[in-house]
């Protein structure tokens, strides 16, 4: 069981730099989480690459 890890995403809204903690040991998924700046609704995308290391792709909800 590993801890949550911290990253670093910038926001697809607003362009800032956000610390978010991800929980890569719950595999693949995707959820929402509020930019803490402009409020705006990301969108986390966690996927498996071929390493089998988790990739944390952000978007915007009408992308
Ligand atoms: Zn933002």
């Amino acid at each position: 069981m590993h801890d949550p890890e911290e990253i670093i995403i910038y926001c697809p809204y607003c362009g800032e730099a956000l610390d978010v903690l991800v929980d890569t040991s719950a595999g693949e998924q995707k959820y929402y989480e509020d930019c803490a700046v402009c409020c705006s609704p990301i969108l986390f995308v966690l996927s498996e690459d071929d390493a089998g290391e988790m990739v944390i792709d952000v978007k915007r909800d009408d992308e």
